[in-house]
């Protein structure tokens, strides 16, 4: 192919041409250089290798270049770049179950010896032969169908492509492009919607996030019980792309929770940790639940009709009712004194001692976390045991008690002492970055604002 039309191109040289006759030899010196780029292209077209990369010799021949003694006028030849041959072919496939190679290469007309080669590659095109469903194969041909590369399309938009050379196969993966871009969310909670939800209503934040938000704020408030419909939250956070996809999220600048007209608010510091906007510590003694519960099946009361015993009793704690092996967690650090297996009333039952005279009572457990016993050393949010039914129960719960010196409190009013606020220059620090990050928050309530209809739209 690449010889017929050297031949050809040759000949043009040769004879002489009546048209060309006409003009001066400069013009037709500079016809003679086109057509030779020209072939050289048709070259590349067949084995970039050939070509650009490798020693190996094309059927193009290199002397009539050399014998042209006049400057070459640039601007007169045809423009080729090479990057961009002229006149590939491409044909972009997206994949079914049952597509083959073969069959595919088939279909879109490859010259029989390159499709051999292809199917017969075996180390380097390994990973080509597993066609999976969904993903695109972009084949690029030249004009008589000689395959110059495969594209095979990957998560996140890479591309692992495989160029067809003579005598090899030459894998290569496109990188991937990593970009983290700030972003703020102002998510309303509409009736039935836990924050999640919503969050994944409004678009452009991951669960992921949601969940660590709620963690930040699981201090003060309980997402499980006191979540409302027009509770809101404004969230300024890093997104992050990987080849122009949002894949997940990074840090949380700044968490602004409006619980039951309340605003609860947490600003990221440079020890990775986040604090109310006076510096003043998030993180309490006691988390706000021991888990993750349905609903509270019975309060804390000075009198109150047992459902066993039928007399009236105080209830001198909080029952949650949740499936039977919820992780039960301790809400406060401390270390594990008491453990009692199959107590009458209080079935599986652990206690643990903590700071500032408090101790915490955990009844009806199922099981114990591995390692919990008498001593056992245990930290705020730590798995100690799961719920049950065990001793005195009507069904799957988790009893909870606050003693503090030896007097039971309510668990859901029980006073929180915060631990660890800011002081000092780091205070000054933090509180030079809360202002900053009041002002960019800000910037983007009014980029939100117009952005919402679009953010709805999704
Ligand atoms: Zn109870």
């Amino acid at each position: 192919m690449n010889r017929a039309h050297t031949q050809k191109g040759n000949a043009g040289v040769g004879t002489v041409n009546p048209f060309l006759r006409k003009f001066p030899v400069r013009v037709a010196c500079g016809a003679v250089v086109a057509c030779v780029v020209y072939l050289s292209a048709q070259a590349y077209l067949a084995f970039p290798s050939a070509s650009k990369d490798r020693s190996v010799a094309p059927d193009v021949p290199s002397e009539p270049v050399t014998t042209q003694p006049e400057p070459i006028n640039l601007p007169l030849l045809p423009r080729v770049d090479y990057d961009h041959p002229p006149a590939p072919r491409f044909v972009s496939h997206r994949i079914v179950a049952g597509d083959t190679l073969g069959k595919l290469l088939t279909s879109f007309g490859t010259d029989e010896r390159d499709i051999n080669r292809i199917v017969t590659c075996r180390d380097e095109c390994r990973q080509l032969h597993k066609l999976i469903p969904g993903a695109s194969l972009i084949t690029r041909l030249t004009h008589d169908s000689r395959l110059i590369s495969i594209g095979q399309s990957l998560p996140y938009g890479q591309i692992r492509e495989y160029r067809i050379y003579p005598d090899s196969v030459e894998v290569t993966l496109s990188p991937l492009a990593r970009q983290t871009i700030p972003a703020f969310k102002h998510v309303v909670i509409r009736p039935g919607e836990s924050p999640i939800s919503a969050a994944l209503r409004k678009g452009g934040i991951k669960e992921a996030t949601v969940l660590r938000a709620t963690q930040i704020l699981e201090y003060d408030i309980d997402f499980w019980r006191n979540v409302h419909p027009n509770d809101e939250f404004e969230i300024y956070f890093d997104q992050i792309f990987v080849n122009d996809e949002h894949v997940q999220d990074g840090a949380i600048h700044v968490l602004r929770f409006t619980n039951r007209g309340r605003l609860h608010e947490a600003y990221l510091h440079d020890d990775g940790l986040h604090y109310e906007a006076d510096g003043s510590a998030i993180q309490k003694q006691f988390l706000k639940a021991p888990l993750a519960y349905k609903r509270i099946s019975s309060n804390f009361s000075n009198a109150r009709k047992h459902p066993i015993l039928g007399y009236t009793r105080a209830h001198r704690g909080v029952d949650y009712a949740a499936p039977r092996g919820t992780p039960i967690r301790s809400t406060a650090d401390g270390v594990v004194s008491r453990v009692t297996r199959n107590d009458r009333a209080a079935g599986n039952f652990l206690a643990v001692k903590h700071s500032n005279g408090f101790e915490t009572r955990y009844m009806h457990l199922s099981g114990f976390a591995p390692g919990i016993r008498k001593g056992t050393r245990v930290s705020r949010g730590s798995t100690i045991g799961y719920v049950g039914s065990t001793g005195f129960s009507t069904g799957p719960h988790l009893h909870y008690e606050v003693i503090k010196n030896g007097r039971h409190l309510n668990p859901l009013t029980v006073p929180n002492p915060s631990i660890e606020s800011l002081e000092g220059p780091q205070k000054s620090i933090f509180l030079a970055n809360v202002e900053n990050y009041l002002k960019t928050i800000e910037g983007f309530r009014e980029q939100d604002l117009i952005a919402e209809p679009i953010a709805a739209a999704q």
